[in-house]
């Protein structure tokens, strides 16, 4: 929650406030515009879908087939492939916000957020400005800030030490041997990324196939209809016993560097509130 001084001056915002100009924030913009309600979103980076632009190394694609991650309203081209890359789909999400006229307030950090419970009202603070309106969406990403675990003796190793977040390519590493730590998606792509390059990595798995690398195996295209149907028929339960069973929890680091699981999960959470969001505003 925030903390605001008297003599601040709060700009009245008809809608919805939304932090992140991602695929999340601007998809919420975009079904309250169809719906004829304005919104304003904050976006700190200087481009919608920072994440995709600016954090992505340069061979990614989609690693979930299009038809099952696209933004509600607008699909994908159809010419685009199963998979699209990087370019697509940023192309796709830039056409798909000028399509619904979204125009985020870019280089805007939200610092701070508070509830004033007389008002009923959200008050909204970036290092540029004050806003305040009824609602608040915070769409600030599940992975838009990177997590890299203390490794005892990384300070001073003399190579070079990157997050995936930063890897671009493969073109620094040449000739070089390179540890890549984690066998998910991205360690995976930027692996075979290295290999590309003529570089030689040497992968650092934490354990099992994770759960959720198997269901793919087992059903390819439909591995995540098979998720999705697990996810509603059974809260989330079978899911966290399949990530047990492949015991899919994070090992590198020190405890507090750790990816808790969380004791509840978002169906969960959702099923303990007595009042459920209304669907429309
Ligand atoms: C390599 C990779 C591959 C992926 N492949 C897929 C895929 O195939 N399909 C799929 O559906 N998903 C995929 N994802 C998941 C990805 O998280 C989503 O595609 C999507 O980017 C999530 O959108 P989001 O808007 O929720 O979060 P983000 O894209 O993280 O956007 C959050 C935005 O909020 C902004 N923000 C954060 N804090 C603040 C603040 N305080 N003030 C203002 N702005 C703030 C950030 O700058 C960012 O622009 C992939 C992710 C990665 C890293």
């Amino acid at each position: 929650m925030g903390s605001f001084g008297r003599d601040e001056v709060f700009t009245k915002v008809e809608g919805p406030i939304i932090v992140g100009g991602g695929p999340s924030g601007i998809a919420v913009a975009a079904c309250l515009k169809h719906d004829g309600i304005p919104s304003l979103v904050l976006e700190r980076n200087d481009c919608i879908a920072s994440l995709w632009q600016h954090k992505a190394y340069d061979c990614v694609k989609l690693h979930i087939p299009k038809e099952l991650c696209e933004l509600p309203l607008l699909g994908y081209p159809k010419s685009y492939p199963k998979y699209p890359t990087k370019s697509q789909f940023i192309s796709y999400i830039t056409s798909y916000a000028d399509h619904f006229g979204i125009k985020p307030l870019f280089n805007q950090t939200v610092e701070s957020a508070g509830f004033e419970v007389e008002r009923g009202v959200w008050r909204v603070k970036t290092q540029d400005g004050c806003y305040e309106s009824r609602w608040l969406v915070v769409a600030s990403g599940e992975n838009a800030e990177p997590l890299v675990p203390k490794i005892p003796g990384s300070e001073v190793f003399e190579g070079t030490l990157v997050h995936a977040s930063e890897y671009k390519n493969g073109d620094e590493f040449r000739g070089k041997r390179v540890v890549v730590i984690g066998c998910g998606n991205s360690g995976m792509e930027i692996s075979l990324d290295l290999c590309n390059h003529d570089s030689i990595p040497f992968m650092v798995v934490r354990n099992s196939v994770s759960y959720y690398l198997l269901i793919y195996i087992v059903f390819d295209y439909n591995g995540i209809i098979v998720l999705r149907a697990l996810i509603c028929i059974n809260n989330t339960t079978i899911i966290i016993i399949l990530s047990k069973l492949t015991n899919s929890k994070a090992k590198v680091g020190s405890e507090e560097d750790r990816c808790r699981q969380p004791y509840l999960y978002p169906v969960g959470i959702e099923r303990l509130l007595p009042v459920r969001p209304p669907a429309r505003l």
